[in-house]
Order: C-alpha cells, then structure tokens, then sequence
C-alpha cells in the first residue's frame, strides 16, 4: 500500500521546528508496512507570490528526497510529488514550476477561492448566510476550473470547506445528504472525462468531519458514474500520521465496489489491487 498525501517539515503551513524531515517519514512509511510514500509538500501558488506563505524550498526538498530513494531502494518507494494549491488563479507560474523537477505525482488542490486566503483561516463565522453559501458555490466554480486546466494527476479532498463550515458552527450548507450530488455531478463527471484519479483523503477521519474526504456517499455516486481510479492520502503533517485510518478507508472503499488504487511514477498510472 501506497500512502500519496504527506507533508514534510518543508510545506509551507507547517511552522518552523515542528513537522518531520523526509527521512522520519520514509522510516515511519517501513515501520507501519508501506511499501511507498509520496511526499507532497504545500504549493500555494497564490498565497506563496503574495506573501501569505513562506517560498518553498524546491531545492531542498529534492535533495532529501533524492537522498531517501538511495538510502531506501528496494525497502520503499520515494515519491516526489507536490501538492498545487490555487493553480488557475496563475496558471504560467504553475506550469513553470512543474517543468523544473521530474515529478512523480502532481496533486491539484483548491484550498482558497479567489479573494479569501484559505478557507481554514477564514472567519466563516462572520459571514451571512447567504454569503457563505456563495463561497460553497465559488469553491465549485474553481475547482470545475482547476480540473479543466488539468495539468495534474489527482484531485484532492473535494468538499474541504466542509471542516471549516462544521469547525464554525455552520451545518446547513449543500452536503450529499441534501443537494450533494446536484453540486457534485459535474465534478465527479469532469474527474472521469479527463482521466484524473479522484483522492481518498483519511485526514476527515482525524478531525471534526469524522469521514473521509469525499465521504462514503459521494463515493458511492463516483462508483455509479463510472468512475474506478482512486487513492489514498493521509495529507499527514507529521510522521506519526503517515497511513493514519487507512483501514477504515480501504474497507469503505471495498464496500462500495472499488477494486484497485492508482500511484503514479513519474506521472504515469499503475494499478494496485485495493
Ligand atoms: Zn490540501
Ligand atoms: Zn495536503
């Protein structure tokens, strides 16, 4: 089993002496049984050219990285990979800085919409309802976006400004139970069309939303669509998280019919069986 979502001490949300270095979390990947680890430290695009986030440092984490596939060869697999925050909000920086490393696998996130900085450091509370139900429908809007420039391998955690909604009190907002797949419809659908890989992201499972990201149902309505590629992602931000609730995950995803997850080696799919 693969784990495809793990930050290290480098991404940019994790302050400075917390969060692990590349080894700790290859060593943590052997001692839990994996037999790979992708290591997807935080680009976001926008928040990083406005200042909001330190730069990040590509090179540094190429070094460890290149470093940890020699020192582990043959006991696991090190992926490079990077998670691309807010990639259409400036796209020609986004395809420049996927030219400079031979990426394993591109994570495409949206993690802000246009004029907010990230929905985990909005005051959501603040907001009216009829605002906040705006920023849901802008989080559709841009991430139909995001898949359209498409210039990535997995979409990320959809439905993410659900743990701030509930974080903040708010639980009348379009979920799967109510208007969930009418939201979800052309997403799910535009996932398939392009040949993307849809994530299981187990981080929900450590936090106030207490299911996946998406949950059971919106899986179950990918599986109706047709759609078969999946992983699975910690989105770990320390060590000790690497495959945290992957069990859960995997049995819920056997459940609903799903047979086999996607890794990526130098952005090309293979198949394990689930
Ligand atoms: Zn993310
Ligand atoms: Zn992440």
């Amino acid at each position: 089993m693969f784990d495809n979502h793990n930050h290290s001490q480098y991404s940019c949300d994790i302050p400075q002496g917390e969060g692990s270095t590349i080894r700790e979390i290859c060593l943590s990947a052997i001692e839990k049984g994996l037999s790979g680890v992708a290591i997807t430290d935080h680009y976001d695009i926008d928040g990083i050219y406005d200042g909001y986030f330190p730069p990040l440092d590509h090179e540094g984490i190429y070094r460890d990285i290149t470093e940890a596939k020699a020192e582990f060869e043959g006991r696991l697999s090190v992926y490079h990979g990077i998670e691309l925050g807010q990639a259409t909000h400036m796209p020609a920086e986004a395809k420049e800085q996927l030219k400079k490393y031979p990426y394993d696998i591109v994570l495409g996130s949206v993690h802000a919409v246009r004029g907010i900085t990230d929905f985990s450091y909005t005051d959501i509370r603040s907001l009216s309802v009829a605002e906040y139900k705006a920023l849901w429908d802008l989080y559709i809007t841009e991430m139909l976006d995001t898949i359209d420039w498409g210039d990535f391998d997995v979409l990320t955690h959809i439905t993410y400004p659900k743990r701030y909604y509930l974080a903040n009190g708010i639980t009348d907002f379009p979920d799967i139970k109510s208007k969930g797949r009418e939201y979800f419809e052309p997403i799910l659908k535009a996932v398939i069309d392009k040949g993307l890989t849809l994530e299981c992201n187990t981080s929900g499972l450590r936090q106030i939303m207490g299911e996946c990201l998406p949950n059971a149902d919106l899986f179950s309505f990918y599986y109706e669509l047709g759609g078969r590629d999946i992983t699975i992602g910690s989105d770990s931000h320390h060590c000790r998280d690497i495959s945290a609730n992957f069990k859960e995950a995997m049995e819920m995803l056997r459940n609903i019919g799903f047979k086999y997850v996607t890794r990526f080696e130098q952005r090309k799919k293979y198949f394990d069986t689930l």
